[in-house]
C-alpha cells in the first residue's frame, strides 16, 4: 500500500497529493515521468534502487524537450526518493514513479508561460507481463515519430501511442504489441525495447528508430558483451525479421526481460525460451538485486 507522495515541495499522505480538473497537463499531455524499480534483498534485508542516477539524467532530458524547469538536481531527486522509501517501509519489490508536469490551471495548448511542478509515489510491483514467455503481435498503429512527437523523451501525452497499441493487442488476444516505425522497420513495445537473436547474436534497433532510448537495454546490452561474451549490435530490424529470429525479448524496467515465444502467430525458434534470453535473465535478477559485486554501484541501498 502506498502511504506517501512528495506533492508541492513536501511529503504528504497520499490521499493529499491531488491535482485541479483544470490541470494543463490532464489536458494537453504536457507532463513527463519516470519508471524505476527498487528490488529487495532477502538475505541482506535491504531495498535496492536500480540505476536511479540514469533515470533521473534521462527525467531532466525529457525536461529539457518540454521546457520544464525545476528547482531540484538529480542529487535532489535521488536523496527524495530514498526519503520516500523509507517512509514507505517498503520489504517487497516496489516501483517509482516521478513526474514533471505542466500545472497551471488556464486553458491553451503550449509549452511556455506555464507552472511546472513535480511529483513522486512508489507503489509495491510484481511482474509486468506474464513470466512464461509471451505473445506479441506487430500492431496497425507506427511508433510516434520524432517529427511529430518525440518518443525519446518519457512524455505523458505520447504515451496514447502506446496504450492504443497495448489495448489493440491485448484485446486481440495477445500479451504485447510490436510497433514499427513510419517506414516499417521494428520500433520497441508498448512499453519496452525490443532484441531479437540472429546467429547468436543481439540485434536492437538504433537510437533514432523512435525508441526511448532504455536504461534496461543499456543495461543488457554491457551485461551480454561483458560477461556472457554475447555479440551485441544496433540496426534496424525487417518486419519478416522478427518470424525468423532464434529468439526475441522485450527490455524494460517494468517488463525486465520479458522473453517473447510467438509473434504474429508464428514460433520464436522452438516456442520455447531461449537459451540466451535464460542466461541473460539469470544474471540481470542477480545484479539487481545488488548480489553481482562489479555492478553493485547501480543499486542504492535504501536502509
Ligand atoms: N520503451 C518505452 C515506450 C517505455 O515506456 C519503456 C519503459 N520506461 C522502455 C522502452 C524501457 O525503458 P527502461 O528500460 O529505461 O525502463
Amino acid at each position: 500500500m502506498t502511504k506517501y507522495a512528495f506533492f508541492g515541495g513536501e511529503f504528504v499522505p497520499i490521499e493529499k497529493a491531488k491535482v485541479s480538473i483544470m490541470t494543463h497537463a490532464l489536458h494537453y499531455g504536457t507532463g513527463c515521468f519516470e519508471g524505476i524499480r527498487a528490488y529487495w534483498n532477502e538475505e541482506e534485508e535491504q531495498l535496492f534502487i536500480f540505476r536511479m542516477r540514469e533515470h533521473y539524467e534521462r527525467f531532466q532530458r525529457s525536461h529539457r524537450i518540454l521546457m520544464i524547469s525545476l528547482p531540484y538536481s538529480v542529487d535532489d531527486f535521488c536523496q527524495m526518493t530514498v526519503e520516500l522509501l523509507r517512509r514507505e517501509k517498503f520489504t517487497r519489490d516496489a516501483y517509482i514513479r516521478p513526474l514533471a508536469y505542466k500545472a497551471t490551471e488556464a486553458i491553451g495548448v503550449r509549452l511556455h508561460d506555464l507552472e511546472d511542478a513535480f511529483a513522486l509515489f512508489a507503489v509495491p510491483f510484481g511482474k509486468y507481463i506474464g513470466e512464461e514467455g509471451c505473445k506479441a503481435c506487430v500492431s496497425s498503429w507506427r511508433r510516434m515519430d520524432d517529427s511529430i512527437a518525440p518518443p525519446r523523451g518519457k512524455i505523458t501525452g505520447v504515451y496514447i501511442n502506446s496504450a492504443l497499441a497495448k489495448t489493440e493487442a491485448v484485446l486481440d488476444g495477445y500479451d504485447e504489441a510490436i510497433m514499427l516505425n513510419q517506414d516499417g522497420h521494428v520500433s520497441e513495445g508498448s512499453g519496452e525495447n525490443i532484441c531479437i537473436v540472429r546467429d547468436g547474436r543481439i540485434i536492437t534497433p538504433p537510437v533514432t528508430d523512435n525508441i526511448l532510448e532504455g536504461i534496461t537495454l543499456a543495461t543488457l546490452m554491457q551485461l551480454a558483451r561483458d560477461e556472457l561474451g554475447i555479440e551485441a549490435v544496433e540496426r534496424p530490424i525487417d518486419h519478416s525479421e522478427l518470424y525468423i529470429a532464434e529468439e526475441a525479448f522485450y527490455t524494460g524496467t517494468a517488463a525486465e526481460i520479458t522473453p517473447i515465444v510467438e509473434i504474429d502467430h508464428r514460433l520464436v525458434g522452438d516456442g520455447k525460451i531461449g537459451p540466451i534470453v535464460s542466461k541473460l535473465r539469470a544474471l540481470f535478477f542477480d545484479v539487481v538485486r545488488g548480489k553481482v559485486e562489479k555492478y553493485r554501484s547501480w543499486c542504492t541501498p535504501v536502509y
